[in-house]
């Protein structure tokens, strides 16, 4: 199954992707979740993105783009992958396009997960990730087991700088003006599932195997 999750940035693509990947065996690639894990080892294409993602801002496509295709080549995802925050314009779709279709294989659907946008500020802004490992919580809906340390490696939990309340005012503002019109190209082709993100995890994961479903992707 070959699966792009659309929607904005607190939308919980990453939770859903990480449940998808588990129960279907598909890779989960999340360039986000690059871009930190390479700024936290402090790499090239670390500091290079760093400041791009405390601003908010995109990082180039031609960047994103080798990332993506380099982990779409690699064998964990001979059963399919679950793409969460790639694509994010519409020239790094055409890139997956071009990317999948040298391979002789397509898209299956493209989910966009809608979430009212105050909800979207209340979730982004009570997110928390580990310092160490990356682990993401939200102190309202998945929080830590002991206050202020992963349940994982023990780390500190902090608060992602481009959490804070301006910087995800200007991700919303470039997912508006960048990403939603990826809703329309993907409709077009006929590969686009709206289902509400709004809700319990598991309530969000269910719409998302109907929409699946629906498209006979399940069994
Ligand atoms: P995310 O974890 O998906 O919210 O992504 C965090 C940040 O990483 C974004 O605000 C961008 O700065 C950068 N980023 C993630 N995915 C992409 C992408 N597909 N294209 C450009 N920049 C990206």
């Amino acid at each position: 199954m070959r699966l792009v999750l659309l929607g904005a940035p607190g939308s919980g693509k990453g939770t859903q992707a990480k449940l998808l990947a588990a129960e279907f065996g598909l890779l989960h690639v999340a360039p986000g979740d690059i871009f930190r894990s390479e700024i936290r080892s402090g790499t090239e294409l670390g500091r290079l993105v760093e400041g791009i993602l405390a601003r908010g801002e995109l990082v180039d496509d031609a960047t994103t783009i080798r990332l993506i295709d380099t982990r779409l080549l690699s064998e964990e995802a001979n059963e399919g992958f679950v793409l969460d925050g790639f694509p994010r314009t519409i020239s790094q779709a055409e890139a997956l396009d071009r990317i999948l279709s040298g391979r002789g294989e397509s898209l299956d659907l493209a989910v966009a997960l809608e979430v009212d946008e105050g909800a979207i500020l209340k979730r982004a802004l009570s997110r928390r990730v580990c310092s160490q490992c990356g682990k993401p919580y939200n102190l309202a809906l998945e929080p830590p087991k002991m206050a202020g340390k992963c349940d994982d490696c023990g780390g500190e939990l902090v608060t992602r700088k481009d959490d804070l309340e301006s910087t995800v005012k200007e991700r919303l503002a470039v997912y508006r003006e960048f990403t939603e019109p990826l809703s329309a190209y993907y409709a077009e082709k006929g590969l686009l599932e709206v289902v509400s993100g709004e809700g319990e995890v598991n309530e969000v994961f269910l719409r998302i195997k109907e929409a699946l479903r629906k498209r006979n992707l399940l069994e």
